[in-house]
């Protein structure tokens, strides 16, 4: 056993002790010299949304006895920053959805400053508005908002819910409170397409920062993904045509490339899976609520870390997981977006490993 790595046994989430990141064990460094810093842990498979590009209305959900206790989520975690990982990004299904979920935060931004730099989330901001201030309390700066739409009509037809006012006064109250809003944006050809231009500009006059996403062929959705998609390269020379585009150097760790927009002189993203390859960059590893690791959010490769955790000899078992998830981490993901009536590139949904 690595006397490095940090107990990882059940306890509470707030019972933490911090370790001197001197302490660390190995760094996680894959076969192509990637290193690996972000963790985006998934803490639930479920939603109150149904956006019809993640997921079908009658989605299948997972029992909740397959699911990590907040105990384990928070243990597993420390694995992680014991192995380098600096920043943590908690995501879903719909993480807000989760009951006491602010304990993992908390628990978790104790340890900034210590051992992790950041500590952020994705959310749909449904109920944003009932946990932003205590979010903020808990350390937490930044926070992901995805909304496709400022029409109540589309956004109730592509998430099959009529939740549009909820979503507004979440983003505001995460900005009362203080946290810095990113708004994420799918690109649906023919649903969203083109309101991108107002929306932008609204989420720039808020002072929100905007990514668009181009679609990803994850999971059966019961719609043509064909249909869906919309390239980004199409969608940048469209909004060319009304704006001038800088390319900035900034970056937040992810694959978004960012320009300035001049004439609103607000960010906007571009994650573009499908017109331009950022695999090369890519310093994360992705868990599902169940704790299973995918080394490649495009790749069917998967580690068990929930069997390492609930083994005897946890602390070994899940280093020897993480030494494993390196080794199997491919170099790029596969998916494609060109051939109509295709079967889904991966059958797990996005909800699955949380974007
Ligand atoms: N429920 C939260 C939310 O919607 O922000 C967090 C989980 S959601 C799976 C994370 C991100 O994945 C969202 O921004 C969502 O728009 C995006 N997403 C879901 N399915 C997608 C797909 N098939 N292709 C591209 N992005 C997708
Ligand atoms: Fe839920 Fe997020 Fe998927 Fe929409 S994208 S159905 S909000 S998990």
């Amino acid at each position: 056993m690595n006397d490095n790595v940090p107990p990882v046994s059940p306890r509470k989430p707030d019972l933490i002790v911090l370790r001197d990141a001197a302490e660390a064990a190995p760094p996680l460094i894959d076969r192509f010299q990637r290193r690996i810093t972000y963790l985006r842990l998934s803490v639930t498979d479920r939603c109150d949304l149904r956006c019809s590009y993640c997921m079908p209305e009658r989605m299948t959900f997972l029992p909740k006895k397959e699911v990590l206790s907040l105990e384990e989520l928070y243990d597993l975690a420390t694995g992680f920053i014991a192995r380098g990982v600096t920043k943590i990004r908690i995501t879903g299904g719909e993480p807000l959805v989760r009951r006491d979920i602010i304990d993992l935060f908390t628990a978790l931004g104790r340890r900034l400053g210590h051992d992790l730099t950041e500590l952020t989330l994705t959310t749909n901001g449904t109920q944003l508005a009932n946990h932003a201030e205590a979010l903020a309390k808990a350390g937490v700066k930044r926070v992901n908002v995805s909304l496709d739409t400022l029409d109540r009509e589309t956004f109730a037809a592509l998430t099959r819910r009529d939740s549009l006012p909820q979503v507004l006064e979440g983003i505001a109250a995460a900005k009362a409170a203080g946290l810095k809003v990113k708004l994420n944006a799918v690109a649906l050809k023919g649903t969203n397409e083109h309101e991108l231009p107002d929306l932008i500009a609204w989420a720039h006059q808020q002072d929100h920062d905007v990514t668009l996403i181009e679609v990803m062929p994850l999971g059966d959705v019961e719609e043509e993904r064909l249909d869906q998609y919309l390239p980004l390269d199409t969608v940048r020379a469209r909004l060319e045509e009304r704006w001038t585009l800088k390319p900035l150097a900034y970056s937040t760790g992810g694959p978004a490339r960012y320009d300035e927009i001049a004439e609103t002189g607000g960010r906007l993203g571009f994650i573009t899976p499908h017109t331009g390859n950022f695999c090369s960059g890519c310093n994360r590893l992705r868990v599902t609520a169940t704790g299973q690791l995918y080394p490649c959010l495009g790749g069917g490769e998967r580690v068990d870390l929930r069997a390492a955790l609930r083994s005897d000899a946890p602390e070994a078992n899940l280093a020897a997981a993480l030494d494993e998830a390196l080794r199997i981490k491919p170099e790029m993901h596969h998916f494609r977006m060109d051939t109509r009536g295709a079967d889904p590139a991966l059958a797990r949904h996005m909800s699955m490993t949380g974007g």
